[in-house]
């Protein structure tokens, strides 16, 4: 993360404007997290009673197949504040996390990872950046070690690609772990797109943000959800959801194509006219056939990918389908607003 970028993030901040006795949602997106999910609410537990405020879980059960959400429910059964979401079937983090969003009453949410990779700790400190008057407040993986090489690589390049491509700062680094304030769920809500590609609807909202830098540690238990084909398709859905360039760039480089084409053929015109009729010419014709015919499948290619998502808006089907809401035990009137 440079400097640069995240100075760019911060906007000035809004002072006084929290409530007295806000109300703390955590919002916890959960995929067949069985063996940390207990550890999960462990380490949570002790650092929300020491927020002082009240607070709710939210958890999505994006579909878990194991015993995820039996773990949970018997938890909300057993006075764990706040309520789960069950979804009808995996439907992905970010629908996950839209669900969430909508699941969410508190004043203020947190989003934060199951497997303890956001370590809860910082919910703190979130919390006084927030009181300071930033409604968005998100952590920055300052050391991703526990990141292959393979990945941090990987990422890193779609950061550039996208910051360069989109009109919006993205900061580069940051996951979905975050605080957010209420005014910043609202807005999130209003946005009807079904393409939920999250970290840029929460850079494209705006509102003033702060970083908070961590490092972020290997999961504590189960295995990564995320392989290269899925996250190769995040990165298409970002692209393609926040920047048109790879639709326009096309008539630049046919405007290119064409005045080098004009010049070839003004050249070969003269020359004919000069020297007469050369008959050899397989080499250039192959070429100029390869290189154009290659240029338009990737263009056409690239249409077909905005065409399909275009497709997926226009179906209007919903980002996911909630299968049943088990509300948690309220203790006093946490959760009421
Ligand atoms: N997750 C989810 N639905 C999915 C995949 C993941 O709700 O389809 C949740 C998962 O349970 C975890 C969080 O999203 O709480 C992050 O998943 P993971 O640790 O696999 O991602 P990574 O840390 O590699 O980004
Ligand atoms: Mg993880």
């Amino acid at each position: 993360m440079n400097e640069n970028a995240a100075s760019k993030i911060y906007v000035s901040r809004r002072e006084g404007a929290r409530p007295a006795a806000p109300v703390l949602s955590v919002i916890v997106p959960v995929y067949n997290e069985d063996e940390v999910i207990r550890h999960f609410l462990e380490a949570t537990r002790p650092v929300l009673d020491r927020t002082g405020l009240k607070y709710e879980y939210v958890f999505i059960d994006d579909g878990s197949r194991d015993a995820t959400a039996d773990i949970l429910a018997e938890s909300l059964a057993g006075g764990l504040p706040g309520r789960m979401v069950g979804l009808s079937r995996n439907f992905g983090k970010e629908a996950a996390l839209s669900a969430g969003l909508e699941a969410a009453r508190g004043d203020v949410a947190v989003i934060i990872d199951a497997d303890l990779q956001d370590p809860p700790e910082l919910i703190l400190r979130m919390l006084d950046s927030w009181r300071a008057g930033y409604d968005v407040v998100y952590g920055l993986r300052v050391d991703r070690s526990s990141d292959t090489m393979m990945k941090r690589s990987t990422a890193g390049m779609f950061y550039r690609l996208f910051n360069r491509l989109a009109n919006i700062d993205m900061p580069a680094n940051a996951g979905d772990f975050r605080l957010i304030d209420r005014a910043v769920i609202d807005a999130l809500l209003k946005l009807p797109e079904r393409n939920r590609f999250m970290k840029g609807l929460f850079a494209w909202v705006g509102f003033p943000a702060v970083a908070l830098p961590y490092e972020r540690p290997p999961r504590k238990a189960g295995t990564g959800k995320f392989n290269y084909w899925k996250l190769w398709n995040f990165a298409l859905d970002g692209l393609t959801g926040f920047t048109t360039l790879p639709l326009r760039v096309w008539f630049y480089g046919g405007v290119l194509i064409s005045l080098s084409a004009f010049a070839y053929a003004l050249f070969l015109i003269i020359r004919t006219s000069l020297f007469g009729v050369d008959v050899p010419g397989y080499a250039s014709l192959m070429v100029a056939l390869l290189f154009f015919s290659g240029v338009q499948l990737l263009s056409i290619g690239m249409i077909g990918e905005y065409i399909a998502r275009l497709f997926n808006e226009a179906k209007q089907r919903p980002v996911y389908i909630v299968q049943d809401v088990i509300e948690g035990t309220p203790s006093d009137d946490r959760g009421n607003r």
